[in-house]
């Protein structure tokens, strides 16, 4: 922990650092939900959604990754156990059971949405109280954006697809 990094953060920070453990709990969950789904993926284009599902389960990682650092920087834990990610999660998990395409992209596109709603939160919060903070979450929130809508372009397509057969 950096004190003086700290110290200059403009609101409660263990409040901030139960945020940020939160969310890093929706990103673990969110690549495995991604990475599971790219293996069991069954249904038309198949191989243009294992390739999304997979870029999406990298991306949050490194969110994860992005989440982690800051919570280190302002003197806080990562979340040490996996059965925290269940206990602190906004965002849940959908269980892949049904391989088929489209229910498992309408299942993480629903993960995006509640994603884009907690960094938004994370954003409004941190704006002018942290602005390192803010410059990690608003970097998630652009990719969460374009993930919610690389998912549903592949649903159009899809849809599209079935329509002109
Ligand atoms: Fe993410
Ligand atoms: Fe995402
Ligand atoms: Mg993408």
């Amino acid at each position: 922990m950096g004190t003086k990094g700290r110290a200059i953060v403009g609101i409660d920070v263990d409040n901030l650092l139960d945020m940020l453990n939160k969310a890093l709990a929706d990103e673990w969950l969110a690549y495995y939900q991604y990475w599971v789904g790219a293996k069991v993926a069954k249904g038309p284009m198949r191989g243009d959604v294992v390739t999304e599902l997979m870029e999406h389960a990298t991306e949050e990682l490194g969110h994860a990754e992005l989440l982690a650092d800051r919570i280190i920087q302002l003197g806080g834990t990562p979340l040490h156990k996996p059965e925290d990610w269940y206990k602190m999660t906004n965002c849940g998990y959908e269980v892949p059971e049904d391989p088929y395409v489209e229910v498992l992209l309408e299942q993480n596109i629903k993960g995006e949405q509640c994603a884009i709603d907690v960094y938004q939160q994370l954003t409004e919060l941190t704006k002018d109280a942290d602005p390192v903070t803010y410059e990690i979450v608003l970097s998630i929130l652009t990719d969460e954006i374009t993930h919610e809508e690389d998912l549903q372009a592949l649903v159009e397509d899809i849809e599209l697809m079935k329509e002109r057969k």
